[in-house]
């Protein structure tokens, strides 16, 4: 569960064209880093995963699925986004609940995978309170508790922490590591920031207006930079 495989999937917003053509495969539990400037695709690439955008062509397969058409439900995939996408009037047990009430799951049942993610996430005592009552981390910990009661195939984040204080960041970066590590999902984690990405990937992708530089483990782009742009924004000088 959680192999992603992109075929000439190609994006065009009117007349541009945001992503011209990409092919990309994810294995499974892989922790992989969407890298590069402001504007050059990567939460649009994201959301096509994530169904949130459709394709003007090409093909998205989820665990040997064509899933190209399949609405956003179906992918069994979970989009964290940040913090401050909670519903503010509900507690945070109801939040981290919100997408199994939506499924039609029991109370019990809905109760059970709450406190399955609580515990994973250090949220135990905090589940009758409102987000408005919680530091920044915690309300990051709670939009990702309500990725992880999906049991989802992947986890899709799109700059999660951007807005969260530079050491908060670091703490959060370690802990959704952490998270990966146990969880041993995959996991699929947009940044501009070369840091996060050299830190958390296992595999980074380096986008450049819409198309994919290069592809490698973090040493690699760091050793072996395939050209100035990645070099620049990644690598050693070349
Ligand atoms: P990033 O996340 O890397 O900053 P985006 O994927 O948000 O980049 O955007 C890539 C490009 O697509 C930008 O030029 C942006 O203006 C354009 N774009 C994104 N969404 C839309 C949309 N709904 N309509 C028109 N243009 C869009
Ligand atoms: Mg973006």
């Amino acid at each position: 569960m959680g192999k992603i495989t992109l075929s000439q999937v190609r994006k065009s917003f009117g007349e541009v064209d945001v992503i011209p053509g990409i092919d990309l495969s994810i294995e499974d539990g892989e922790f992989v880093v969407f890298v590069g400037p402001s504007g050059c695709g990567k939460s649009t690439l994201l959301r096509l995963i994530a169904g949130l955008e459709d394709t003007t062509s090409g093909k998205i397969d989820i665990d040997g699925r064509d899933a190209t058409l399949l609405p956003p439900a179906q992918r069994g995939l979970a989009m964290v986004f940040q913090s401050y996408a909670l519903y503010p009037h509900m507690t945070v047990r109801k939040n981290i609940a919100f997408p199994l009430k939506m499924a039609g799951m029991s109370a019990a049942e809905q109760e059970a995978k709450v406190q399955h993610a609580a515990k994973i996430l250090n949220l135990t005592n905090y589940l009758d309170r409102r987000p408005g009552q919680l530091s920044g981390g915690q309300r990051q910990r709670v939009a990702i508790g309500r990725a992880i009661v999906r049991e989802p195939a992947a986890f899709l984040f799109d700059e999660p922490l951007s807005n969260l204080d530079a050491a908060l960041r670091v703490t959060m970066r370690q802990e959704i590591s952490e998270l990966h590590q146990s969880l041993k999902t995959t996991m699929i984690y947009v940044t501009h920031d070369q840091v996060e990405a050299m830190t958390m990937a296992d595999k980074i992708v380096v986008l450049n207006a819409g198309r994919v530089e290069q592809v490698g483990s973090p040493l690699d782009l760091y050793h072996s930079p395939r050209n100035l742009f990645v070099a620049g924004f990644i690598g050693s000088p070349k």
